[in-house]
């Protein structure tokens, strides 16, 4: 087995640095290769996504992914921005299903906007189609309209789409992580509006067919929105589309308050996967060593369980991270007033020592 790591830029390298040291922890055999990604990987080789770093990703039976981006690089041609490396990967991989969980831990509740006994226990997870939808379709662009409320102005025109094949393997997705789950899913639609969806609609219920332990629901994505902050906890698993998906995501990981706790995973039909914390690059705290290491540890694990196949190393990291959480050790992002403030490093090395207690 062999782990990608692409560090990346701001308090990519140092987060991902801790993630390799509880990986490290482990009983394990598998081989590691780092390369620059992003705006690392345009410093040194022009590009942020060079061949011999996709070379590697396109090798491995995982990626561990830090995060890119810093505003330095936002005058560059969008082609050669840190972001892009994100999008060729998924592309160039076929990165189709996005795992999104949001999970409140018990010791964080008071870190949510919302009142705690809406969130204590909450544990959903978002899965979004990645590779297709409104993001991707063609054609787009701009022109001058023909027709519609003002004929000959200029205007921009995008194009919303799924096939039935990309509609069924995300469903398929779904269902099947429902069943490791309470067997609930909440399929996301507009199909009172978009013809895309009420197609999307029709194929997740075909699919639902094959999976009658899994209770299916239909929701509108306006009612989504609403549910999620009304009653979060209804939820188990949700499915939905690329913007759905890429707006619910965000919704979701805010009920939990804190957005340095939320790993991710991006899988393609190999299982292979790009896994990564929810956040950013952070380069307001890069170098300052206080950037919370958590959900790219906690993406380590969820790389073990979906592309090693090692269920039980990733359960041991979710609960060596519950147990520092339980010590007090926090990190200032997460920090309140009783616990213990501690540095990146310095939670790297309690979650390494809890794993062994
Ligand atoms: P961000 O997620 O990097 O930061 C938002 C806020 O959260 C900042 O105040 C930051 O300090 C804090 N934060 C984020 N992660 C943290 C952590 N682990 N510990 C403690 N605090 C943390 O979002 P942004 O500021 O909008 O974007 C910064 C850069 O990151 C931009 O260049 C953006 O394009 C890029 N970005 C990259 C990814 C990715 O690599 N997948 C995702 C989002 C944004």
């Amino acid at each position: 087995m062999k782990i990608a790591i692409l560090p990346g830029d701001g308090i990519g390298p140092e987060i991902v640095a801790e993630a390799v040291k509880v990986l490290g922890a482990l009983d394990l055999h598998f081989e590691t290769e780092t390369a620059p990604v992003g705006g690392a990987a345009y410093e040194a080789h022009g590009h942020p996504l060079p061949e011999s770093t996709l070379k590697l990703a396109r090798e491995a039976d995982a990626i561990l992914f830090g995060a890119v981006g810093d505003w330095k690089y936002d005058k560059l041609d969008r082609p050669l921005r840190p972001e892009q490396a994100i999008l060729g990967l998924r592309k160039n991989l076929g990165l189709f299903a996005n795992f999104r969980p949001a999970i409140c831990y018990e010791q964080l509740v008071d870190a949510s906007s919302l009142k705690p006994e809406l969130i204590a226990g909450l544990d959903i997870l978002i899965i979004r189609e990645l590779t297709g939808d409104i993001y991707f379709g063609q054609p787009r662009g701009r022109r001058t309209a023909a027709d519609g409320h003002f004929p000959g102005a200029e205007e921009a025109f995008d194009t919303m789409r799924y096939s039935r094949p990309e509609i069924e393997r995300i469903a398929h997705v779904a269902f099947q992580a429902a069943r490791k789950r309470s067997k609930k899913v909440t399929s996301v639609d507009k199909a009172n509006v978009l013809e895309t969806f009420q197609f999307w609609k029709d194929v997740v219920t075909e699919v639902h067919q094959e999976y009658p332990d899994v209770a299916l629901e239909h929701m509108y994505v306006d009612n989504a929105a609403m549910q999620l902050v009304k009653a979060p906890k209804a939820f188990d698993v949700i499915v939905t589309g690329n913007m759905f998906g890429d707006i619910l995501s965000d919704e979701a990981s805010m009920l939990t308050g804190s957005i340095g706790m939320l790993p991710s995973a991006s899988l393609n039909s190999r299982k292979q996967g790009l896994y990564e914390p929810s956040h950013g690059s952070a380069p307001d705290i890069a170098g300052k060593g206080v950037a919370n290491p958590l959900a790219t540890i906690l993406s380590a694990a969820m790389l073990l369980r979906f592309s090693l196949d090692q269920e039980e190393a990733a359960q041991r990291i979710e609960t060596a991270v519950q147990k520092v959480l339980a010590q007090g050790l926090r990190t200032p992002d997460i920090w309140s007033d009783g616990t213990t403030k501690v540095g990146t490093a310095q939670m790297g090395d309690a979650v390494v020592k809890a794993l062994a207690g």
